[in-house]
């Protein structure tokens, strides 16, 4: 019976193993075929000030809605591009919408973009980026590069370069997820860095206070070393007060609101235009 039951689990895993293969082909042929510019888009969520909910920018994040297979996590897409050698004409066709939509933003707002990297090791991208950001005549002070830890750790030297290098236009370098990587604390002072944004799993410890002692010390320390700072992940109003207390200038969250389209953003900060100066 117990050997049964073995071979039992050992079928299931296989087939679950197969459906995974199986979807990651998927995946790959969707995207193999897919007209990439037209097919992925960026979806937009507000980072505002803790203090009086002022809107400072937008962090851009990609979507894929791949026919038949509807809505692919942006993980997935990056990963499953990268695999197929396809991450450098994904990054520039997102990054192109990036430009796109900061010239349609109003000049005060800021627009960030998440790089992998692959991204920073890879230097055809790298001089795409700088290619663009001349091109477009946009204000590069207007930019920002989220990079994770997790991505750097491969090629260190070379991410470190390129990050010099695209600092060296104007735009800023945030690190991202900030708190979940190997060597958080090294890298702060060995990278070119303007901001940390704190990842969101600390946002939930702000309910208690023992968690509220760690995240401020963690704002303490970016503060020491002049960074700005952006708390992730704020869910409930509770946790918006917690991180105005705890020293957090800016956050990001569902609470404060979720990624929407550039048209959706749009319509939003007219409304809100309409509201304050009555040009309705
Ligand atoms: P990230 O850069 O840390 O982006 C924040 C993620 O947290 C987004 O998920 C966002 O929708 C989600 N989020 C925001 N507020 C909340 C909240 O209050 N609660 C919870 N539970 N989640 C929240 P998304 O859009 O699925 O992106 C996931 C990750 O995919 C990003 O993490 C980033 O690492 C990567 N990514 C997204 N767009 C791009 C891109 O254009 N290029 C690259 N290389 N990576 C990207
Ligand atoms: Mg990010
Ligand atoms: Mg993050
Ligand atoms: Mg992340």
């Amino acid at each position: 019976h117990a050997k049964n039951q073995r071979r039992g689990q050992c079928v299931r895993f296989s087939a679950e193993l197969e459906a995974l293969i199986r979807s990651e082909q998927a995946f790959d042929s969707a995207l193999q075929a897919a007209d990439i510019a037209s097919e992925i888009s960026l979806a937009f969520q507000p980072i505002v000030s803790t203090c009086d909910l002022d809107l400072i920018g937008y962090e851009s994040l990609a979507r894929w809605n791949a026919p038949g297979l509807g809505a692919v996590p942006p993980e997935q897409l990056i990963a499953t591009a990268e695999r197929l050698g396809l991450g450098h004409e994904v990054t520039l066709a997102l990054f192109d919408k990036v430009l796109d939509a900061l010239a349609q933003l109003p000049a005060r707002l800021r627009l960030s973009f998440n790089l992998s990297g692959q991204d920073l090791c890879h230097p055809p991208t790298i001089s795409g980026l700088l290619d663009r950001i001349t091109a477009s005549g946009c204000n590069p002070a207007r930019l920002l590069f989220e990079i994770t830890e997790t991505s750097l750790i491969a090629d260190l030297d070379n991410a470190r370069e390129a990050l010099a290098t695209l600092r060296g236009t104007g735009v800023k370098i945030a690190l991202d997820d900030f708190g979940t990587g190997y060597s958080s604390l090294s890298s702060l002072h060995q990278l070119p860095l303007d901001m940390v944004k704190i990842d969101r799993s600390f946002a939930s410890r702000l309910d208690e206070a023992a968690g509220r002692r760690l995240v401020t010390a963690i704002r303490n320390l970016a503060r020491s070393l002049s960074l700005e700072c952006v708390i992730e992940g704020i869910e409930t109003e509770n946790q918006l007060i917690s991180a105005r207390l705890a020293g957090f200038p800016l956050a990001q969250g569902y609470f404060i609101a979720r990624p929407a389209t550039l048209d959706e953003v749009i319509d939003r900060l007219e409304e809100v235009e309409q509201l304050q100066y009555g040009t309705a």
